[in-house]
């Protein structure tokens, strides 16, 4: 007999015969003998539709208070989900983040897992029940509801799994499993039978939303046995994994990911002095802006153009803060770009493989793609486009790199 995570996303638990269809899943491995605590989000576009719900008060509303109002999301479909279950027979109970005390760090609409009481969830195992929990929602020390962000239903499943040293945590989805690239945009993108931890986290992080960065960090710390699976398609899915099997067929780039979260911020003509770096981005870290990708040529002049990346919703104030800063500096202009994407190549083999980068560059220039900044690592490479290129870069990617499916179509709802 295992203990078995299973989390539902919000597609899945999309309308009330979809919540049904999920009871009568859980109910099969039940009958078959597995304990099992389910893990949902809420019903898909709630969310959306919560947050826009918001905006229509406050174009910035408490963060507190926002996070009041979207956690209702979970706390709907777990009641709907223990119910399909009870009505099944199958005894069941759901609860919140609070109930059952999923204590997190007061970072509203981004807070961190600290701390699971099991013992509650343990309790309701052993009396035989099947115990469903609000994904995506926790509670500070001082009992204030907080959420862990976007997609944050799959951290709260591996965290749970980690908690309760479960056989496996298994994240259902409306795809059969981790790709190669969006299937959605890429029909020739491939279900991959394994990646690991480490590539995992890096297509996480570099855009591929089908798993949140943070639960690929939690399950690859707490070594938790994770499997993004289709709902309602039976199959193996994609197992995340620690090894890197050293195998002639393993691929130098796993996956390819993207993403138009992002904005480019450049300052030109600053006199080319030292600490010129700090001075920019010193007020723009002092305004809470993470920076991610950052370039600083120096011209024949000695000015020095130096062009960064922040995610979007943080461009207005970035772009503010360079321009108050800019006639101080002596800058001779400040200018900001929207339109970019950035699109990223993945994989260990990347270790043992040289040109690698270079190959990615010959495939963009191919298609007459320019590439406007680059930053690598020891298993990506990064590049910003023009957003208009996007698909067109990741498709000739996936071609360059011979990630495309022997035929066409995937099982991508
Ligand atoms: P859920 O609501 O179940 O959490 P998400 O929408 O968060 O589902 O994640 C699943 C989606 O992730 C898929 O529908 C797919 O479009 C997208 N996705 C992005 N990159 C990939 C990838 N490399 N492999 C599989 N799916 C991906
Ligand atoms: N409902 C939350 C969201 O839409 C959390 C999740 O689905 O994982 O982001
Ligand atoms: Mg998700």
């Amino acid at each position: 007999m295992a203990l078995i995570v299973q989390k539902f996303g919000g597609t899945s638990v999309g309308t009330v015969e979809r919540i049904e269809q999920v009871a009568e899943k859980v109910k099969k491995f039940r009958d078959g003998g597995d304990d099992i605590v389910v893990v949902v989000s809420a019903m898909s576009g709630e969310t959306n539709r919560l947050i826009d719900l918001a905006k229509q008060i406050s174009e910035q509303p408490v963060p507190r208070e926002l996070d009041v109002m979207v956690s209702t999301g979970e706390q709907v479909t777990i009641a709907l989900l223990a119910m399909a279950l009870i009505k099944r027979g199958v005894p069941a109970v759901s609860y919140t983040g609070n109930q059952v005390r999923i204590l997190t760090d007061s970072a509203h609409t981004k807070a961190r897992i600290l701390q699971i009481d099991a013992q509650r969830i343990q309790r309701d195992i052993k009396a035989g029940r099947v115990v469903v929990v609000a994904g995506f929602q926790g509670v500070d020390e001082k009992g204030n509801i907080t959420t862990l962000g976007r997609g944050g239903s799959d951290t709260t499943g591996v965290a749970l799994a980690a908690a309760l040293k479960a056989d496996e945590c298994q994240i259902y989805t409306d795809v059969d499993g981790v790709y190669t690239t969006d299937p959605r945009v890429v029909a020739k993108a491939q279900r991959l039978d394994k990646i690991t931890f480490e590539e995992m986290l890096e297509m996480a992080s570099l855009g591929s939303k089908v798993l949140q960065i943070r639960a690929v960090e939690f399950a690859g710390k707490y070594s938790v046995p994770l499997r993004v699976l289709h709902s309602f398609q039976e199959g193996p899915g994609t197992l995340i994994t620690l090894d890197e099997e050293e195998s002639m067929e393993q691929p130098i780039i796993s996956g390819i990911a993207f993403n138009r979260d992002e904005a480019k911020l450049t300052i030109r003509g600053v006199p080319d002095t030292p600490g010129v770096a700090f001075k920019i981005l010193g007020p723009i870290s002092a305004a809470n802006v993470e920076v991610d990708m950052i370039v600083q040529n120096v011209a024949h002049d000695n000015t020095t153009d130096f062009t960064f990346t922040v995610h979007r919703n943080d461009y207005n104030n970035a772009l503010q803060v360079l321009q108050s800063i800019a006639n101080e500096m002596g800058a001779r202009e400040v200018i900001g770009d929207t339109d970019i994407a950035k699109v990223s190549i993945v994989g260990v083999g990347m270790r043992s493989h040289a040109g690698v980068a270079s190959r990615m560059f010959e495939a963009l220039a191919k298609e007459n793609i320019n590439i406007q900044m680059i930053s690598t690592s020891e298993i990506k490479v990064s590049v910003v486009i023009e957003e208009k290129y996007l698909e067109l870069a990741v498709r000739a990617l996936h071609t360059a790199f011979e990630l495309d499916a022997p035929t066409a179509g995937n099982t991508a709802e």
